[in-house]
C-alpha cells in the first residue's frame, strides 16, 4: 500500500513528524478542537482490557540502539550552548479504564506552535483512535511509546515486556496506516505520509520503573528509554498551574526534559502552559520533540531509572504491578 512511502527523513537529513496538509484536509478546526468532556476517565469493563490490538507483531523493526543511546536517558548536553528542551506529556492508560484526553494542552500547543512530544499507551491509542490519528499527523508532535497498559516493567516477566513494547509499536502502524487510506480517499499526495514516522522512535517506562532486562529489550528494539530531569508533579490535584510553571522556571536548563500529562490527570497542566511557555521563549529556549533534542548533543544517561534521585520510584512496586490485572 502506498509505493512511495518509505521513511520520515527530510533530505536534509532532518526529522519531520507529521504533515500540515494532511492535517488541515482531514479534520476541520471544530474536530481538532476537541471537547472539554474527553478530558474525564471511564472505568471500563474487564472485558475490554483484554483485547489485544488487530496485529501483535508491528511489521516494521528498527536497527538495535548504538551504545550511547542503551541507558536511561535523562537530559541531553546541547552542544554550542543551544537552549533547545523537549516538553513531554503522558498519555496513560491502565488495563481497568479508558483515560482523558486534554484538549486544553493540545489546543495551546497548536495555538502557540509549540513542538512536543507525546508517549502515548498502545491501549491509550486504541481507544482514541482519532486523537492518536491527529496527534501522528500533526507537524508539532511526536509520539513515543508508553507501554501498552501502563505495566511496571520491574514487576513483569520477560514475555509480558515483549506484549507491553510490541503491542503498541503495531498499534501505532496501523493506525499510520488507517491515516494513510484517509488520505488516499481524501485524495491527497500519499507522499505525504513519508513525513510521518513510521513507527514510534522512542519510548518511556511507566513509573519510570526499568530493569536491566527491560533496556536490554529496548535496545534489541531500537527505543531509546527516555525519562526526564524536571517532575511538575502534575497528576497531584494539589498542584496548581503557578506551581507547575515555578518548578519549571526554576530547574530549566539547555537540553531538560520536562515531564506533564495529557490523559486528564494533569490537572492544572493546561493552565500551566500560559504561565512558562512565553516566559522560557523569552529567555531564548526553543522547543523541540525528544527525537530532534537527542540530534543536539550527548544523551545524559543513568543505568537506573528514577524520577529525580535512585530508588525514590521503588514505592510504586509495592502497590502497582502485583495483581495480574495491573499488568496484563
Ligand atoms: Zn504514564
Amino acid at each position: 500500500m502506498g509505493a512511495s512511502v518509505s521513511c520520515a527523513h527530510s533530505p536534509a537529513g532532518g526529522i519531520t513528524f507529521g504533515s500540515r496538509i494532511i492535517l488541515s484536509l482531514l479534520w476541520t478546526p471544530d474536530e481538532l478542537m476537541g471537547k472539554p468532556e474527553d478530558k474525564f476517565a471511564v472505568r471500563h469493563t474487564a472485558s475490554f482490557n483484554r483485547n489485544p490490538p488487530q496485529r501483535t507483531i508491528p511489521g516494521n523493526t528498527r536497527a538495535p540502539l548504538n551504545p550511547e543511546l542503551q541507558n536511561s536517558i535523562r537530559r541531553v548536553e546541547p552542544r554550542n550552548g543551544i537552549k533547545a528542551i523537549a516538553l513531554t506529556f503522558d498519555l496513560c492508560e491502565s488495563a481497568t479504564e479508558k483515560s482523558g484526553y486534554d484538549a486544553d494542552i493540545v489546543n495551546y500547543l497548536r495555538e502557540n506552535s509549540v513542538k512536543a512530544t507525546f508517549f502515548a499507551g498502545g491501549k491509550w491509542m486504541l481507544s482514541h483512535p482519532d486523537k492518536t490519528m491527529q496527534l501522528i499527523a500533526d507537524p508539532l508532535f511526536e509520539i513515543g511509546n508508553h507501554s501498552w497498559s501502563h505495566a511496571n516493567f520491574r514487576m513483569i516477566d520477560s514475555d509480558r515486556m515483549d506484549t507491553q513494547i510490541l503491542w503498541t509499536q503495531a498499534q501505532y502502524e496501523l493506525l499510520w496506516e488507517a491515516l494513510l487510506e484517509r488520505v488516499i480517499a481524501k485524495q491527497i499526495d500519499p507522499s505525504e505520509m513519508n513525513k510521518i514516522p513510521r513507527t514510534p522512535l522512542v519510548f518511556r517506562f511507566p513509573y519510570g520503573a526499568c530493569s536491566p532486562l527491560a533496556l536490554d529489550k529496548l535496545k534489541r528494539y531500537g527505543l531509546p528509554a527516555i525519562q526526564w530531569n524536571i517532575v511538575t508533579g502534575d497528576p497531584a490535584r494539589s498542584r496548581s498551574s503557578k506551581e507547575i510553571a515555578k518548578v519549571i522556571l526554576q530547574q530549566i536548563r539547555p537540553g531538560a526534559i520536562i515531564i506533564c500529562h495529557a490523559n486528564g490527570r494533569g490537572y492544572g497542566t493546561a493552565a500551566s502552559l500560559p504561565f512558562f511557555v512565553p516566559e522560557l521563549r523569552a529567555l531564548g529556549y526553543d522547543f523541540v520533540t525528544v527525537s530532534e533534542l537527542l540530534t543536539h548533543g550527548p544523551a545524559v544517561f543513568s543505568k537506573d531509572c528514577y524520577e529525580l534521585m535512585p530508588g525514590d520510584n521503588l514505592r510504586y512496586d509495592r502497590t502497582i504491578g502485583v495483581k495480574p490485572s495491573d499488568n496484563r
